[in-house]
């Protein structure tokens, strides 16, 4: 099945914000104000702190999920300026030009759009961390993404680097390819497995 439209995890898949994100000191804030996991997403291989702030954030709803993600935003932000390019971004980005795209991202909207503007990643649609959209790893932002780009799951791949990337594509029925960063250790289900962004440009052009 020839590939159509592309869904792209952004953090540590297309940019690394995570390592310039205070997930930490986001997570003390949350911890004083009460806020703790009820459910939680698949293990992957995100510091301590960033896995325990998205599984508040998956935990959460309302004006509660509200005030908590207004506090986690303000280190994603900050996080946002700081962030640099995954290894072959500029290379996955022109192998791929011709293939309407959109973001997947569990990051908060202003934060992603101050990314996708520092990298010049250009899309058709976004879907980032918004209320009224349950999060990965539920398939609902796969599935409003491919919504906006009027695409079909089965002409559609998603790529990520997290196990909740994985688990959200699946349930939305999207072919995933793995971008591992060198990990050995992981959970990914599928064939498609890539080390990096030039490897992942490859295995589009031989799906
Ligand atoms: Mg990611």
């Amino acid at each position: 099945m020839v590939v159509e439209a592309l869904l792209l995890d952004l953090d540590k898949t297309l940019v690394n914000v995570e390592d310039f994100t205070d997930y930490c000191s986001a997570l003390a804030e949350l911890d004083a104000a009460g806020y703790a996991p009820r459910v939680r997403g698949p293990e992957t291989y995100w510091g301590r702190c960033t896995k325990t702030v998205m599984d508040v954030l998956i935990s959460l709803g309302g004006a509660e999920w509200a005030r908590a993600n207004e506090i986690v935003r303000r280190y994603e932000l900050i996080g946002a300026e700081r962030a640099v390019a995954m290894p072959y971004l500029d290379l996955f980005l022109a192998a791929t030009e011709r293939l309407p795209k959109a973001i997947v991202t569990l990051l908060d909207a202003e934060a992603t759009s101050l990314v996708l503007q520092r990298f010049a990643i250009k899309t058709q649609a976004v879907v980032a961390r918004v209320p009224g959209i349950r999060p990965k790893p539920h398939p609902d932002p796969v599935i409003h993404a491919l919504k906006l780009l009027g695409a079909e799951p089965d002409g559609a791949v998603m790529v990520g680097d997290s196990e909740w990337d994985e688990k959200a594509a699946d349930a939305a029925g999207v072919r995933f390819i793995a971008v591992t960063n060198g990990r050995q250790n992981h959970n990914f289900k599928t064939p498609y497995i890539a080390n990096n962004l030039k490897e992942a440009a490859k295995l589009i052009q031989e799906l």
